[in-house]
């Protein structure tokens, strides 16, 4: 799979068992935290999640790039979400690291530590995330249907 951020993936100090059915998808790409987070009362919308790296700029809509309704200046309880999951997934020190979070780094020890140094809203469309998380479900469904696969077929 090209491009894909589960490589890096360190386990090392993930504590936190991931909530899938909450965040089915978050990774550290193209200098974001970013996720999709499902929407509590409508199975038909998703949300959109990402901070910046170095900033902390952040931002949340949802798949049809409205945005989201929670989003003041703080972060929305979805960003906080791709927030908790990146670090169950990935260990807080790589979701530091990775999203070059100032200031001193022992002093950064949980999810409020980060999000306490938040940057501003950035509105950018989400249409890039989505189709990544699209593209992940894309390769799950490949795995378990029955009938060949013709981009597969360079392997035979
Ligand atoms: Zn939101």
């Amino acid at each position: 799979m090209p491009d894909s951020s589960f490589v890096g993936s360190s386990q090392k100090n993930a504590t936190t068992k991931r909530d899938v059915k909450q965040v089915p998808f978050v990774e550290l790409y193209n200098h974001r935290v970013q996720g999709v987070v499902s929407s509590g009362s409508d199975i038909e919308r998703v949300y959109v999640s990402f901070f910046e790296a170095g900033t902390l700029d952040f931002y949340c809509s949802t798949n049809n790039n409205r945005p989201c309704g929670g989003l003041g200046g703080y972060p929305c309880k979805h960003l906080q979400a791709v927030m908790k999951e990146a670090i169950a997934a990935y260990g807080i020190d790589q979701v530091i690291n990775y999203l070059k979070v100032p200031g001193d780094l022992s002093q950064i020890t949980s999810l409020n530590d980060i999000i306490n140094r938040r940057g501003t809203v950035k509105k950018e469309p989400a249409s890039e995330v989505f189709s990544r998380f699209l593209n992940y479900l894309r390769y799950l469904e490949l795995q378990t249907a029955n009938s060949p696969l013709p981009e597969m077929s360079w392997f035979v």
